[in-house]
């Protein structure tokens, strides 16, 4: 089971681990590490690229419970250890544009009552996908939703990425029902039970 340094130390973006397992995902090399701070496709989010001793990570997966790294080049040697490094831009890409993402379904929430069923984070685009007619979604209520996404921009609001136990779940006003596990990312200030946003 690899340890999975990013859940807990999400700006850990270099790290030492060895490899415990050799693959192979859609062609390529991939290697299993016993920790890595590589975040594999999910939750809408793209893979993390960027290396791994000398060879280039150019795809992180979970496939049946297992993290592989795609490599490109020839994998480091089993059991030895190797250094891992995050692609730090790409990384804080997909940080800015998933953390925008909750503030703007947020804000679409409150101020359209209309919920977000998907989203996608894409190099040039991210889309939201909601559950309103567009019809319902009109000048005055896009413009709403912005300046309600802006200001939580600029208020600056903690982030707290944890599990959470089951009484503070239910206090929690969870944008939809958790599908795996109680990790929840909260923006606000939970000890004083301002709380913007919980999915
Ligand atoms: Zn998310």
């Amino acid at each position: 089971m690899t340890e999975r340094l990013y859940l807990d130390d999400p700006d850990r973006l270099t790290f030492e681990a060895r490899v415990v397992g050799v693959r192979t995902l859609a062609g390529r090399p991939a290697v299993v590490l016993d920790r890595t701070a590589f975040y594999p496709e999910g939750g809408g989010q793209p893979a993390d690229r960027g290396r791994l001793g000398g060879a280039a990570v150019v795809d992180v997966q979970e496939v049946d419970g297992e993290l592989l790294h795609a490599l490109e080049g020839a994998p480091p040697e089993a059991g030895a250890p190797v250094p891992g490094e995050v692609d730090a831009v790409r990384r804080r890409d997909h940080l800015q544009q998933h953390h925008g993402q909750h503030l703007l379904s947020a804000a679409f929430e409150a101020t359209a009552g209309a919920h977000t069923v998907s989203f996608h984070l894409g190099a040039e685009t991210c889309s939201i996908d909601l559950d309103a007619p567009a019809a319902s979604l009109g000048e005055e209520r896009l413009r709403a939703a912005e300046a309600r996404a802006n200001d939580l921009v600029f208020r600056d609001l903690p982030v707290t990425a944890r599990d959470f136990e089951p009484a503070e779940l239910a206090a929690l006003p969870l944008r939809k029902a958790p599908e795996k596990g109680a990790r929840i990312v909260v923006v606000g200030d939970l000890a004083r039970g301002e709380v913007v946003d919980a999915s």
